[in-house]
Order: structure tokens, then sequence, then C-alpha cells
């Protein structure tokens, strides 16, 4: 009945899971397709309204930490990482042999990254295995250069002149410094996610024993064309924008069951109403994602510059971030704007009071923004965002960065944040230049979602090619 049988892993973070289970729809909607979303009993139980479709399941396994991890002097990231690499891999064999058991054995794993564990276990079975790359191609392509020769450059040249610097890789058309580069690059700057970077390296030399292998990357061809060609040796096939359909072209699948994105937090949707109060464009949306936590003092000079620049705002501020410490003037704060502890990014960000977002520039957000034609104000904080931060603001022109490299302390000043507000929702020559790039991105990122166009013709040439069982 299915001509394959997908079994898709994401690491427990809604910036992996919410691509994936918008790709496992396309995939789902374009062929006959069964599709098994994997990850954490943890994960899986915050996501309560997860999609019901006949082709879709969802299966869960326990990290150890069902109540979600809280790092300890005695347990920090790296042991959950080794014990989530464990149970994760017994997991997997179980649940592939079991369904080859049962006669209908997966045809294709693709994995999210940094689960470089993943697509070993599925070698085992003689799986196919193909990457989901879930941030920009250009992020990839840094990865593969810093692994490829460039480790001591990049670190040497950031490390003595980080702020002009001018790091320059194959095949992109733009120089880096040390803001723009992903945090864990930079060994100078140490950081307890460090961890993270020999997974990274793993993972690049599994993709180097594959002749030409493909790797699907969450973006599209206008958007980064020069980035998707240059590394030859990977075949990577733009697959994105994967958001929910609806916001791209408007309509709604007849099967779609309207999944705008997990909700990690139970929130009355009234800020629908509190937007649609406000004019057109003048509202500014502040978040940073489903797990960044901003500390007490970045919330204080938030806070300042959005009362002084009287925007009206809508600002996210989680359940887990201290709120018995917040703000002394929040009542002020109240009268001036809406603070929620969760909201459906995908529907603020498309309504048409929206202004700018004051983004963490994780990718998803960052992409939510450039669909829906809103400019930002870019305010990355490490990994991919800082990457992220530099296409957003020199590459697309459709933000302004405010930089938290300069203070010691890494926070952002109350003035900076202002600056930033006041040009993008200004009606300067700057602010009218972004928001006219953005309204020309927004264009371009629908076109190559539209029936029949680009996403479409590379998800079948995709599926055509991955083969329909064990090599
Ligand atoms: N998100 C949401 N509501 C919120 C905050 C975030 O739906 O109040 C979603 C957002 O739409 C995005 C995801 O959470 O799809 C966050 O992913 P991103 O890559 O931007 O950042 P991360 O959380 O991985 O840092």
């Amino acid at each position: 009945m299915f001509r394959h049988r997908f079994l898709l892993i994401a690491n427990p973070a809604l910036g992996q899971i919410n691509p994936a289970i918008h790709f496992a729809k396309r995939l789902i909607n374009l062929c006959p397709a069964h599709v098994t979303v994997v990850t954490t009993l943890y994960m899986h139980r915050r996501i309560t309204n997860k999609p019901t479709l006949p082709s879709l399941s969802f299966l869960a396994f326990s990290d150890g930490y069902d109540d979600g991890f809280i790092p300890t002097p005695d347990n920090d990231y790296s042991t959950y990482a080794s014990q989530f690499k464990r149970r994760g891999s017994e997991f997997l064999t179980n649940l592939i042999l079991s369904n080859a058991q049962q006669g209908h054995p997966f045809t294709c794993l693709l994995y999210a990254p940094l689960l470089p564990w993943a697509p070993e276990v599925a070698r085992e079975f003689h799986i196919p295995t193909t990457m989901l790359w879930t941030q920009p191609a250009t992020v990839l392509d840094i990865f593969y250069y810093y692994f490829h020769g460039y480790r001591d450059y990049i670190n040497e040249k950031t490390k003595e002149d980080p702020n002009s610097c001018s790091v320059t890789l194959p095949g992109l058309p733009f120089s880096l410094s040390a803001r723009d580069i992903p945090s864990f690059l930079l060994l100078w700057k140490p950081s307890v996610f460090d961890f993270v970077l020999p997974t990274f390296e793993k993972q690049i030399q599994d993709l180097d024993l594959e002749a030409n292998p493909t790797v699907l990357v969450n973006t599209f061809e206008a958007l980064e064309t020069e980035a998707l060609r240059a590394v030859d040796k990977f075949n990577m096939i733009p697959i994105g924008p994967l958001i929910p359909s609806a916001f791209l072209d408007g309509k709604n699948d007849p099967d779609d069951d309207g999944y705008m994105g997990g909700d990690l937090f139970q929130v009355s949707n009234d800020y629908v109403e509190w937007l649609d109060s406000k004019k057109e464009k003048s509202v500014v949306y502040v978040s940073f994602g489903s797990y960044f936590e901003v500390s007490k003092k970045q919330r204080e000079e938030i806070a300042h510059a959005l009362l002084d620049c009287g925007f009206p705002f809508l600002w996210v501020i989680r359940e887990n971030e201290k709120q018995e410490e917040d703000m002394s003037f929040r009542e002020e704060l109240e009268k001036k704007g809406k603070m929620v502890k969760w909201c459906s990014q995908v529907e603020v960000l498309s309504h048409r009071s929206l202004g700018c977002f004051v983004t963490h520039c994780g990718w998803n957000s960052s992409l939510e923004s450039l669909v829906s034609g809103v400019p930002m104000v870019a305010f990355p904080q490490w990994s991919d965002q800082k990457t992220n931060a530099k296409l957003i603001e020199e590459v697309w022109k459709i933000g302004v960065r405010v930089d938290n490299e300069v203070s010691e302390d890494g926070i952002v000043e109350a003035e900076e944040i202002k600056r930033g507000l006041q040009v993008v929702m200004g009606n300067g020559e700057k602010g009218e230049e972004l928001r006219m790039n953005a309204e020309k991105l927004k264009g371009l990122a629908r076109e190559a979602a539209k029936e029949g166009g680009p996403l479409e013709r590379n998800l079948k040439t995709f599926l055509d090619d991955v083969g329909t069982g064990p090599t």
C-alpha cells in the first residue's frame, strides 16, 4: 500500500521537530508514504497538539529524563548526550527489527542534525539514510569547510581580530567575522556546549564516506543559490521553506489537520483579538524561540526599549523563564503591550498588524518571518543564530542586527535595541528598504512552495531516487 516507509528522527527540540513534522506532511501529500516520527518521551508529552493523520505516527523513547533534563554539576549536557545516544540507538534497533518482522520494513531513515548514531543503526540493517538539515545551507557549508582544512584558519583569524577579520570560504559570496560564525566553532570562546563539536565532526565525516550524499536542506533555491552549491561533494536539495502550507499558498490541504507548530504551553489565544485591534504593521513581536532563556537583566533592557519606543508589542516570556523575579515595571508593560507564555508564532507573524519581529534568529523563526514578509531586529544568541543574523542583515537585507558582542556580560543595552526598532519600524529610507526586501523574499518563498513549484519537484526527485527498500 505504501511506496515508502520513512523513519524520521529529530532531537527533542521544537527547532527540529517543527520542520520534521512539516516535512513529513509534505512527503505524505506527495506520494503513498508512511512516516514514523521519533523523539523523546518528554518532548512527545509536551507537544499536545500533534497532527493526527492516518499515514503519520509518533513514537517516543525514554532518554532517562521523562520530566525534562536539568543540568547539574554531576550531570552535565555531555553525560545527557551519551545517555540519549545509548537509549536512542537501542530504541531504533528494536523498532527497525519489529517493523521488519511485522512485514512492513522501513525503506529510509531521515535524521536531523546532531544524531550521527541514528544512521549508524540504520546502516547495520542496510536501510538508506538521508540527513534533513534544519539550518541554512550556508551553515552546513561553514561546518563542511571547518572540518576540511579550515579549522585553524577560522580560529586564528577570528581570535586575532574578532570584529574586523574577514573569513572567506570556497563558494560563499560573502566574508564572515567572528560574530557571524556558529558559536561552537570558535575554540577560543569556550562554552558548556562545546561537547557538540565532535558530534558535528562525526556527522560530516560520515557524509564523507558516501559518494555525493544527498542532504535535504530547509531552504529554497532563490534564498541560498550559491550556498547550495558551495560544497561539490554534497548534493544539497532545497526542500523548504518547511512552513505550514496555509501560510505559503493561503490554502489548507483538504486532509490537513491544521498543525501550525508544536505548542509547548497551553495558552488562550486572546492575543489574536488584541492583534486584531491594532493598526496594520504597527506591532512589534518579541520571541527568543522555544529553548533559550533570556536573563532578567536582558529582559529589563528589552522592556526599557519597548516602553521608550512606544510601539504596541506582543512579547513571549515562556513559563520556564524566571517569572518571580520579573520586571518591576510589569504593570506599565501590560498597559502598552501584551505578554504571553506562548503563541502560535506562524499565525502571529502572518497577522496584518505585524510590523517587526525581534528574534533570536533560530532558523525556523527566521524563515517564518521571511515567509510572512516581516522585517526583523536580529538578536542572535549562539550556534547558527549568529550566521542567520548575518544573512538577515547583510545578505538579504531584511533586518537590523543588535550586537551583543560589545558589552562584556553579553547584554544588549536598551539604546541599541531601540536603535534597531526605530530603524525597522520607522519611515526612513532604511526601514522602507527592509520592508521592500522582506516583501520580495516573501514572494520568492511562496513561488518556491507553490503547487508544482521547486519544493514539490525537488521532493519528487528525492522520492524517485531514494529507492524503496533496504540496499
Ligand atoms: N514558537 C511558537 N511559539 C512561541 C515561540 C516559538 O510556535 O511562542 C515556535 C516557532 O514558530 C518556531 C519554533 O518554536 O517554529 C522555534 O524554532 P527556532 O528554530 O526559531 O528556535 P529554537 O527554539 O530552536 O531556538
